[in-house]
């Protein structure tokens, strides 16, 4: 997962893309980049680290012109070393830079076909740069390549790409000469989303295209729309839009967009984030009333696990009429422990991450509210922070269901062993945990939360959850090859 924006007809295309970035930090800690394009050609700053880290004042200033793409990276392909961060760039045809957020589960096959039958040399570990290759491949294909690009060559580059790449990608493209180009994957697995407002085109107009809502309006543009999938957009610099949708199939977003990784201010698929965490605490709420009947749980204060579970465990402490107490109390200054590599830095983090408010805690029944439990290991040693600090009883319960199954898609849980309800019954994963008791969300009343809060719209009435119930959007065969490929990637970054 990763978070991208694209720009052009903006005089501080480049400022835009670093604020656009910061707002979708979230989506990726270890790498940023961004590309600049002006008649002096390309201009690029990337490095590995935060999008502040990485972009000095001396450095900023080299990143001339009025298109940008911009890229905050996540790694879940690749060592994650610089020859993997993004913007990617390739100099024929025409010269084009590329940002990508998604995972090409088929990576392997197609990064051996190009070396085979192109005879290319993979200058990365990343399947950008293979999605680049494709893209530059295809514009040459449909050649010759004349000195104006057209709007049918650049769909037919695009058409040949999806019709190669198994998985998820939005991706965003600067082609000199030319302009920005957008892309959505077949199935919308993943969010992107289009603006423009007043800019330096000919049209009197600039447009951004980013992966989540709130770059756009960090950056005061209109929202146009959401990128249908298997859509392309191309604006060119006469500021001329073109759009085109090719072989999209019924949107299948994932659900975990929602539940856990898009930021609380950015409505995706026009289905607002904040609103369907809400809900989710809400209908938890509603099984959880009946669960502790059932169960004789009577439990003293709600807490949430900080940041993402907060909206909703304020929803379930009003539904339950308990007292919300934020009893733990956050490190900011450790990265999100979800988004590290190696077990070992997890577990590390997690220790410096949290610390429980003993006054509040000593001799309470604790429902401590989470996202979700991916591999437990957060959740387990939480549990035992807050016993520690004194609970009498810790319940923990979780926003979104058991995932059970791998993720192939974009989110770093590529193998099912990884995973703590992996082929385990519920009063294992308790006694794994260490807790009182484990109460998930059902797949049912996840569902219902989305479509509760898309208001109507059926966009995302069918959303992705393979990881929850194994039905996969796409043919997943190679899937196995592709988490061998992580595992291998992890070991060797945390050598
Ligand atoms: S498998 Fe799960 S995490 Fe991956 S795209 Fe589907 S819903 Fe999202």
């Amino acid at each position: 997962m990763c978070g991208v924006v694209g720009i052009i007809g903006s005089p501080s295309s480049a400022r835009e893309a670093f604020l656009g970035l910061t707002t979708l930090q979230h989506r990726g800690q270890d790498a940023a980049g961004i590309l600049t394009y002006d008649s002096e050609g390309f201009h690029r700053v990337r490095n590995t680290g935060l999008v502040e880290s990485v972009f000095t004042r001396e450095k900023f200033e080299t990143l001339t012109g009025e298109m940008a793409i911009g890229h905050a990276r996540y790694s879940t392909i690749g060592k994650g070393d610089l020859s993997d961060v993004q913007p990617f760039v390739s100099n024929y045809p025409y010269g084009i830079g590329l940002v990508q957020n998604g995972n090409t589960v088929n990576y392997s096959d197609l990064l051996k076909r190009q070396i085979k039958e192109s005879k290319r040399h993979p200058l990365s570990h990343s399947d950008g740069e293979v999605l680049l290759n494709l893209f530059s491949e295809g514009l040459v294909a449909h050649g010759p390549v004349t000195e104006e690009l057209k709007f049918e060559t650049i769909c037919h580059a695009v058409s040949g790409l999806m019709d190669h790449v198994n998985g998820s990608y939005c991706v965003a493209l600067l082609v000199a000469g030319f302009g920005m180009v957008a892309f959505r994957d077949r199935l919308g697995l993943r969010p992107m989303i289009w603006g423009k407002k007043e800019g330096s085109l000919p049209s009197g107009e600039a447009h951004m295209v980013a992966s989540e809502s709130v770059a756009l309006d960090f950056n005061g543009y209109q929202i146009v729309r959401n990128l249908e999938p298997g859509e392309v957009i191309a604006i060119n610099l006469k500021g001329e839009v073109f759009t085109k949708v090719l072989g999209g199939k019924p949107r299948r977003p994932c659900m975990f967009e929602w539940v856990y990784f898009a930021s609380p201010e950015s409505v995706l698929d026009e289905t607002p984030v904040y609103r369907t965490r809400i809900n989710l605490g809400k209908n938890l709420a509603t099984q959880l009333k009946a669960e502790f009947s059932k169960r004789g749980i009577k439990p003293d204060m709600i807490v949430p696990v900080p940041e993402t579970s907060r909206i909703a465990a304020i929803a379930v402490s009003e539904e339950l009429g308990i007292p919300y107490r934020e009893v733990l109390i956050k490190n900011r200054y450790i990265k999100r422990t979800f988004i590290l590599d190696s077990d070992d830095k997890r577990r590390r983090a997690v220790e410096l991450k949290l610390s429980p408010v003993k006054s509040e805690i000593k001799g309470k029944e604790v429902v401590l509210v989470d996202d979700s439990i991916v591999r437990g290991t957060t959740s387990t040693r939480l549990i035992q922070h807050v016993r520690n600090a004194g609970a009498k009883k810790v319940y923990f319960v979780s926003t979104c269901p058991p995932i059970k199954n791998p993720c192939y898609y974009g989110i770093d849980f590529p193998s099912g062993s990884e995973l703590v309800a992996y082929q385990r019954s519920n009063a294992e994963i308790e006694s794994l945990l260490g807790a009182d008791a484990v109460i998930y969300i059902t797949e049912e009343g996840l569902q219902k939360s989305i479509e509760e809060s898309a208001n109507g719209n059926k966009k995302i009435s069918n959303p992705c959850m393979a990881c929850l119930n194994g039905k996969y959007p796409t043919d997943v065969a190679t899937g196995l090859r592709f988490a061998e490929t992580r595992e291998s990637d992890r070991r060797s970054t945390s050598n």
